[in-house]
């Protein structure tokens, strides 16, 4: 694995080594237990980063939470690590997770693969550009996590096959990137029609007005705010 900070663009500039990580605190004493722990030793993770540390006590408290750190300080576990330990192995379809392009789901859904691997939670990629057979396989199989692009999400949902009725936790990475891009109505049509009660995260490096508007819209009252980034 790469350690974190490799990951980072020359947009956005790697975390000092001192703030990166949380030296005082093991993922055990966030919380973390059982299986979860194996994986994350697997991967070779021996501590948390800031970003970890702060956001993985909060969702696993329940709450809604916007979350920024800047690119390659470990945010795919920071919502990844609580959602394994908190989802029930019985039902499927219970996270949404949405990216801004088809790399980064496939980024997400391997990382998520890593750390999951000894839980009973399983991972699916649903992207446009290939075949859907393989992806529907992924559902019709239970699959706990789906981890997609709008489009593709929007797509297999409108034919039936991707159901939001357990949806627990929906996750926008990079929710910047995916504003950027343009999908702030799929988002919105997404997140419209999720009905039960769930727990909803924005991660991001960069939060804007806007952003703090949709997670207004879409999270509860008691919604955190958590940031590693100095200055915002
Ligand atoms: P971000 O989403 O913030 O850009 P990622 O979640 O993609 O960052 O993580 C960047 C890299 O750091 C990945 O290769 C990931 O496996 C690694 N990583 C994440 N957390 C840790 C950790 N606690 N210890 C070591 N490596 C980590
Ligand atoms: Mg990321």
């Amino acid at each position: 694995t790469d350690t974190p900070t490799e990951n980072a663009t020359a947009t956005d500039a790697p975390a000092a080594p001192n703030d990166l990580f949380d030296e005082k605190l093991s993922f055990h004493d966030l919380g973390i237990r059982g299986d979860v722990l194996k994986g994350i030793e697997t991967a070779g993770f021996t501590k948390p980063t800031t970003i970890q540390a702060k956001l993985i006590p909060v969702v696993l408290d329940g709450h809604d939470v916007i979350g920024q750190a800047r690119t390659g300080t470990g945010k795919t576990a920071a919502f990844g690590l609580p959602i394994f330990q908190k989802a029930d192995p019985d039902v499927p379809g219970q996270a949404l997770i949405l990216t801004p392009t088809r790399e980064l789901a496939a980024q997400v859904a391997a990382e998520l693969d890593e750390l999951g691997q000894f839980t009973n939670i399983r991972t699916v990629c649903i992207v446009g550009g290939e075949s859907m057979r393989h992806q529907q396989k992924g559902l019709q199989g239970g699959a706990h996590i789906i981890v997609g692009t709008p489009g593709r999400v929007m797509d297999l949902h409108g034919r039936g096959e991707l159901k939001f009725d357990n949806i627990r936790f929906a996750v926008l990475d990079e929710v910047d990137r995916m504003l950027d891009i343009g999908f702030r109505d799929d988002i919105r049509k997404i997140l419209g029609q999720i009905k039960r009660d769930h727990q909803t995260m924005f991660v991001s490096a960069t939060i804007s007005e806007e952003i703090e508007r949709l997670g207004r819209k879409f999270m509860a009252a008691d919604a955190q705010r958590i940031t590693t980034v100095s200055g915002s």
